[in-house]
């Protein structure tokens, strides 16, 4: 089985993902450093989307081990599964800042989520989407909510409209 955990950036994919036990998770920040085909700076990476898509399908196409692949790119490489995080924007703002994003950054990704962006970008390449609203919530609750709806195969989106915070 292979998931992809996107999202936003502050919606909570890395600590969700430590929270899934007995799968093999690959950050696609380490994979793009290790694979030396992009550089990372800051939170920001800078890569060539088809290039980490190539590399991906090269190191994982033909694994048969559980994987989660998570980073805000991830949705590029098609899954069994793709997890879309989601977070209500002034949370996000919140959880932002605390990771010391300059006010442009934090603008950027405040309002790439009320516009569903990654959401969007998503839905043009996986068969089976699992969207899920982070806010208010722990990261280990989130995580068994992945589980239970992978098991059974409780996909869905669409629900979460955050255009009042345009
Ligand atoms: P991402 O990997 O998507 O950029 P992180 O996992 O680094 O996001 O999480 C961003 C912040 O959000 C962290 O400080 C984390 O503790 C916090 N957080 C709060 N609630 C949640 C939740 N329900 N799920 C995941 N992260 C959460
Ligand atoms: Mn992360």
């Amino acid at each position: 089985m292979q998931v992809v955990i996107t999202g936003t950036p502050g919606t909570g994919k890395s600590s969700v993902a430590r929270e899934l036990e007995g799968w093999n998770v690959i950050d696609l920040k380490t994979f793009i450093e290790e694979q030396d085909i992009g550089s990372v700076n800051g939170g920001e990476i800078e890569v060539r989307v088809e290039k980490l898509v190539d590399r991906l399908e090269e190191e994982f196409r033909d694994s048969e081990e559980n994987l989660v692949i998570e980073g805000h790119l991830s949705h590029h490489y098609e899954a069994d599964y793709c997890i879309v995080l989601r977070c209500e924007p002034d949370t996000l703002r919140e959880r932002l800042s605390g990771r010391n994003y300059d006010r442009q950054k934090a603008d950027e990704n405040v309002e790439a989520e009320s516009l569903d962006i990654i959401l969007q970008e998503a839905i043009q390449q996986q068969e089976n989407i699992i969207e899920i609203d982070t806010t208010g919530r722990e990261a280990k609750e989130v995580a068994e909510e992945v589980i239970e709806r992978i098991e059974n195969e409780e996909t869905g989106y669409g629900e979460i409209d955050w255009s009042e915070f345009l």
